[in-house]
């Protein structure tokens, strides 16, 4: 499922192919990923508008046009859903099976498609207003987490993924951040210390800019034809190199070692969704936490799990 990263390299990647672009015609395949726009509205609004600008804001991409009857902008909001894609592909190409909305833009089609429908491409913005802070903007500051958390009685994990908190965050970067931070998943939001909240924080802030970072300068293919290993949401394009594999350090690996400690990586399920992570470097206890983060300031310097012992627990 597609998060920040993802959608903040492919808003980097569409900008310049689509600046400037005249809609010749719009077809729409599957009226559900308008919804609440009709077809009919969005192929009148539409046709004829020019590309003027593609922003993001949490997981969406907003498209600004202006319209061919009118010098007000028009403002059109994309959502990839679970299994969304946008890309721009010849206009002769066969359309995929699963195109929901194609936009001829003369030679070349801008296709939305997606296989299960959850994705959006619609003129409503309602969804739009309901988002908290960007996490890589100046108002997600680290006092503003710790007091968002403050009254939450959720589960951290839980807390990250809602989106008036912090806009963008998804599964895999959720789990990201709390290992990083060394926080367990399963902690109360409000029993986090500030010092942990500050943590999660900066966390937050290395993940998403790890993985923007790593998705810009990875040949990519955002058609998907050649997705598969999992390596970036919208697959690697043939050239691509094999070491970007290792970038998620705890997201679906179950059973395999932590890279911090050794201790294998564990799953759990919360509110139907997969969290993984390292039951030492995450312990839900604070003094153990203490002790882990000594444990793993001393293997950052080290890098030799075998010969890294954690400090003798206090009595
Ligand atoms: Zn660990």
């Amino acid at each position: 499922m597609p998060e920040l990263p993802e959608v903040e390299v492919l808003v980097r990647h569409l900008a310049p192919l689509l600046q400037n672009k005249i809609v010749r015609k719009v077809r729409v395949r599957r009226p559900r990923v308008l919804a609440p726009t009709s077809p009919r509205r969005l192929r009148k609004t539409l046709q004829g508008a020019r590309f003027m600008g593609l922003t993001r804001r949490g997981k969406y991409l907003l498209f600004t046009l202006r319209p061919a009857d009118s010098v007000q902008p028009l403002l059109l909001v994309g959502h990839l859903g679970m299994t969304g894609r946008m890309y721009l592909a010849s206009a002769e190409a066969p359309l995929a099976k699963h195109a929901a909305v194609v936009l001829n833009l003369g030679r070349e089609n801008f296709v939305f498609e997606d296989t299960r429908y959850f994705g959006r491409l619609t003129l409503d913005d309602k969804a739009i207003g309901k988002l908290g802070p960007e996490p890589l903007g100046a108002a997600f500051t680290p006092a503003y987490l710790v007091r968002a958390l403050k009254h939450s009685a959720q589960a951290i994990k839980i807390k990250l993924l809602d989106q008036s908190l912090v806009a963008g965050i998804g599964n895999i970067y959720a789990n990201e951040a709390l290992f990083r931070a060394g926080i367990s998943p399963t902690l109360q939001a409000r029993t986090l210390a500030p010092e942990q909240a500050k943590g999660l924080w900066a966390a937050i802030r290395e993940v998403l800019s790890e993985a923007i970072e790593c998705g810009s300068t990875a040949p990519l293919d955002y058609s998907g034809r050649r997705a598969g290993d999992r390596f970036f949401y919208f697959g690697r394009a043939p050239e691509a190199p094999g070491f970007y594999l290792e970038r998620l350090q705890v997201y679906d690996r179950a059973g395999q070692p932590c890279v911090n400690c050794g201790h294998l990586i564990e799953r759990l399920v919360q509110a139907s969704r997969s969290t993984y992570f390292c039951p030492r470097c995450q312990a839900a206890d604070r003094e153990h936490d203490k002790e882990e983060a000594s444990h793993r300031a001393c293997f950052v310097v080290c890098r030799d799990v075998s010969s890294c012992q954690p400090p003798p627990r206090a009595l």
